[in-house]
């Protein structure tokens, strides 16, 4: 087992982290950059070190700051979190290159799944249902009339590197294909340097239903159901819970069990995510998330594992510490992502919190790396707290989600708290009858009204 792990990331995650590692025996290593040297993740890690400053590009996306830090502190192994490094296969290289560990799996497995197109293809050999779309990328504007018309409209013009909600346009006729594929183009250079695009069917009504993988990385692999994340605004989760209000067990088992085979047949090691489109019964894959997501603690809710814990352990050429038989799934979790922005309009609201009281009790997790005092700074995500609730079945966890929401105080900086008060109240919400378009269309009401 490792004696030190440095995390390469800020904020909650980097808190999760060096919680795992503590229970674990493990000693930590925060990074941060001169304007983090006051956050949560510096003060409660075993060691902090400051590699560079605000932005991101000259600290937490610094390979050569990061790969020191792990030297002057003589860390082991390397944990990434979510965004940042965690998914640049060159990094991972750089990492193996200097006989530190890499918390994830291969830089071939994260290659391979960061280009959507080879991810495609690479699934669909593995059994594992796809959106209809052009067979790779498509070069230039007649190609996509051509891919588009044969599909049938409407479409969606993807970026091949994309991430993030960026790089998507939608055309809902053959009138709207040139400005779709010239503007989907623009974006995906600008965001990745990386023009490359394809086209996919554009589902209607859709739910975002992913499934959770393990693999030893040795040909052994599990899943852990699936957590639906169809809330969202401009293709971002806003709030996932698990087990998802669509599914019945049988369907469940049976996704489940073709995301693990497929990932244990390319051998996948650590943590990954299966994301679906799923309409009318029918599943659509549409990408592979090769590291932790946010969303992870509702799996933890509802399976009573700790996922941090599992990726050491198998980083460390330990097995997995259950098997498919040994995970049943109990109850109903739900996450909000609790953002620093200003509502209507989710403006990003940086600044000073004055009071900060986190909700408590039976069932609750409040993931956040806040205190009372503590000014967010401008430069990073606006996720400042992630409210997971716990419940026997899905009313207990929304009756327990509204009771922790009240109890929550966050004072000198807006936050997106008053939506999800708002949601709650929605019968929609509360039988969990909503698709991928469910929150936009409500927001778009909300504000006419
Ligand atoms: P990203 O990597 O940028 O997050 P994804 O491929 O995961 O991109 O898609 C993000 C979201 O965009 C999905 O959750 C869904 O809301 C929407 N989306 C993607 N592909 C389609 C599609 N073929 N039809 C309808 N909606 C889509």
């Amino acid at each position: 087992m490792f004696n030190k792990i440095l995390i390469a990331n800020r904020g909650e995650i980097a808190l999760r982290v060096i919680r795992a590692c503590r229970e674990m025996g493990i000693a930590s290593v925060a990074v941060h950059s001169t304007a983090d040297s006051d956050a949560m993740h510096v003060r409660m890690a075993d060691e902090a070190i400051c590699i560079g400053p605000a932005t991101s590009s000259q600290s937490y996306l610094h390979v050569p700051a990061i790969i020191s830090a792990c030297e002057i502190s003589g860390a082991d192994a390397i944990h990434p979190g979510y965004g940042f490094l965690s998914e640049n296969a060159a990094f991972v290289q750089v990492v193996e290159d200097h006989g530190i560990t890499f918390i994830g799996p291969s830089a071939e497995h994260i290659r391979l799944m960061g280009d959507k197109i080879t991810a495609k293809e690479t699934m669909k050999a593995l059994g594992v249902p796809c959106v209809p779309g052009s067979d790779g990328g498509v070069p230039d504007l007649e190609t996509a009339r051509t891919v588009a018309g044969e599909i049938g409209y409407p479409v969606i013009v993807k970026a091949t590197a994309g991430g993030g909600g960026r790089g998507m346009k939608l055309a809902r006729s053959a009138a709207e294909i040139d400005s779709a594929f010239r503007t989907a183009r623009t974006e995906a250079k600008a965001a990745f340097g990386n023009d490359e695009v394809y086209i996919e069917k554009y589902l209607g009504a859709p739910r975002h239903i992913e499934i959770q993988v393990f693999g030893d990385g040795k040909g052994r692999a599990v899943h852990l159901a699936e957590r639906d994340c169809s809330l969202q605004r401009r293709h971002q989760k806003v709030l996932e819970e698990a087990p998802s209000p669509a599914l019945d067990a049988e369907i469940r088992a049976r996704i489940g069990q073709t995301c693990a085979e497929a990932v244990a047949r390319i051998g996948y090691r650590g943590a990954g995510t299966i994301e679906f489109l799923y309409e009318n019964g029918e599943f659509y894959f549409i990408e592979m998330n090769t590291r932790l997501q946010v969303e992870h603690p509702v799996t933890e809710g509802i399976f009573g594992v700790d996922l941090v814990r599992e990726q050491i352990r198998v980083a460390a050429g330990q097995p997995l510490s259950f098997t498919q038989e040994e995970l049943v799934l109990n109850g109903h979790s739900i996450e909000v992502r609790i953002n620093a922005e200003r509502l209507p309009q989710f403006t990003p609201c940086p600044g000073l919190v004055q009071t900060y009281h986190a909700p408590g009790g039976l069932g609750v997790r409040m993931d956040s790396a806040l205190y009372s005092g503590y000014r967010v700074p401008p430069y990073y995500d606006s996720l400042i707290a992630k409210l997971i609730v716990q419940g026997r079945d899905r009313p207990e966890a929304l009756a327990r989600l509204n009771r922790a929401l009240g109890e929550l105080i966050i004072d000198g900086v807006d936050s997106s708290v008053p939506l999800f008060h708002a949601l709650l109240s929605e019968p929609d919400i509360q039988t969990g009858n909503y698709n991928i378009h469910w929150l936009e269309s409500y927001l778009s009401r909300e504000i006419e009204d």
